[in-house]
């Protein structure tokens, strides 16, 4: 039993590790590859259950699907992110404001509406998390389509 336990909580923290320790966004399938070769009785099915566990405790958050796989971030505090059009990469941009970002920092025609007083544009909701993705292509699929 505590033999089981511990296995169980092996994996988990392995699986944890991969996603915190990289910035690739990785899908489930990913982090499988990863850890298969030190973990061969590692089943896909685990490192999905334990995302899912992840994601409930708040350690790692969803990017959504991109590319036909749903990816994760190790890194939850909200962070603007690139998509690579064309390989599906997932990068995270430096965000502008750095730990101010909560004040209001935002560029463009909504900075003038969002900050101490915009509570009626948001009609009483409460907001959870605020998700900003940009498309294009990475520097590599740039590269080759001769830019
Ligand atoms: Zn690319
Ligand atoms: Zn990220």
């Amino acid at each position: 039993m505590i033999h089981t336990e511990r296995k169980h909580s092996r994996k988990r923290d392995a699986i944890l590790r991969v996603i915190q320790s990289t910035t690739a966004h990785p899908s489930a399938r990913q982090v499988y590859d990863v850890l298969k070769p030190s973990i061969p009785d590692l089943s896909l099915g685990t490192v999905y259950r334990n995302i899912n566990l992840f994601q409930g405790e708040g350690a790692v958050v969803s990017l959504g699907v991109v590319d036909g796989e749903e990816r994760f971030d190790g890194c939850v505090a909200p962070h603007p992110h690139v998509v690579c059009c064309r390989c599906g990469r997932v990068a995270d941009l430096p965000c502008p404001g750095g730990e101010g970002r909560e004040t209001g920092q935002i560029e463009g025609p909504e900075a003038s509406r969002v900050g101490t007083n915009n509570r009626e544009d948001t009609e009483g909701f409460v907001i959870d998390y605020r998700k900003t993705v940009y498309y294009g292509l990475c520097p590599d699929c740039a590269g080759e389509r001769g830019f």
